[in-house]
């Protein structure tokens, strides 16, 4: 077995990127600049967009945290999103989600300039993404992808499950690694809460994507030998053994699956800090467009 080491890989990412802007600026190009919208305080979101804000820094992006009240109307919001769509500093907008309950978030999403939609949650980067035309990939499908290209893991005719298909994770990926590519080329099976056979289709499963937020969820018994796990999730569950009161757990039962997998990825340490790198990659791409 083999761990798919974020950290090694999304250090890999960000030091070539570093290069990259390097070389760029010495040509009078412009610093990529990435604008993160928090709204209301979710000890999560908070993390991430912190972690966010502190790997731009560390590759020289620059970065601006707008931060806005729980109770934010709307409008206001959608106001926000518009001053910095017509900001020209402003290379890629992210808002991070979840949002309250009284916004929703279809809306807000639609809001942003999808010339600068670098979380590719935009309907224009879907129906791209779709069509296998260049756009942002969101980051978390993009992450697992650059994983699996920098292991160099053979994807072409494997048989892909994926578990979950939400907007940002699921459904991306099953659409990935459907698409005529490398990594890609591999007859999907995306699975759900509604799903009667879902342990059968994990078992013919040569790689398995994991992403229901669901802690443990995927045991040994439902893996083949030498399948590819990814795992996803990430949920805070209580441990008064942490500084912090909770470990995150992802969604595959680490210890009983990592002996029968060929690669697999940790939770923490695997597909979150990718998640980070795709994003930064698609800043400076959205950079790159100006
Ligand atoms: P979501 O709640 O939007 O979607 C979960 C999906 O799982 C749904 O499509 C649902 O149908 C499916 N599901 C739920 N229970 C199931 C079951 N018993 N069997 C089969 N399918 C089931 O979640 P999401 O936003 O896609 O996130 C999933 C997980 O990934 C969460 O733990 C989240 O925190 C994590 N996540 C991690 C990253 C990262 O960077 N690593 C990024 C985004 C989300």
């Amino acid at each position: 077995m083999q761990l798919l080491d974020g950290k090694l890989v999304s250090q890999s990412i960000k030091d070539s990127l570093k290069t990259k802007l390097i070389e760029a600026q010495s040509k009078g190009a412009k610093i990529p600049h990435l604008a993160a919208i928090l709204v209301g305080n979710n000890g999560a979101s908070e993390t991430y967009v912190a972690s966010k804000v502190k790997n731009c820094a560390e590759i020289g992006f620059k970065s601006t945290l707008i931060r806005l009240e729980e109770s934010i109307d709307e409008e206001k919001l959608i106001d926000a999103i518009q001053q910095l769509n017509a900001d020209n500093d402003i290379d890629g907008i992210l808002v991070q989600l979840p949002l309250p309950k009284h916004i929703n978030e279809e809306k807000i999403i639609n809001v942003i300039h999808p010339g600068k939609d670098v979380d590719g949650f935009h309907p224009i980067s879907v129906g791209k993404l779709v069509q296998g035309l260049p756009t942002f990939v969101s980051a978390t499908p993009y992450g697992i992808m650059l994983m699996l290209e920098h292991y160099n893991i053979e994807t072409k005719g494997k048989h892909a499950v994926v578990i979950g298909r939400s907007n940002i994770v699921g459904r991306p990926a099953s659409i990935l690694l459907s698409r005529n590519t490398n990594p890609g080329n591999c007859t999907v099976t995306l699975c759900h809460s509604h799903t009667k056979n879902l342990k059968e289709l994990c078992l013919q499963a040569d790689i398995i994507v994991a992403a229901l937020g669901k802690p443990g969820f995927l045991t040994a018994d439902m893996v083949k030998e030498n399948a590819v796990v990814v795992d996803v999730g990430i949920t805070r569950v209580p441990d008064a053994a942490k500084k912090s009161g909770f470990a995150i757990k992802g969604d595959v039962d680490f210890a009983n699956v990592a002996p029968k997998c060929s690669y697999i990825t940790p939770v923490p340490g695997g597909v979150g800090l990718m998640t980070i790198a795709a994003l930064l990659m698609n800043t400076y791409n959205a950079s790159l467009q100006k």
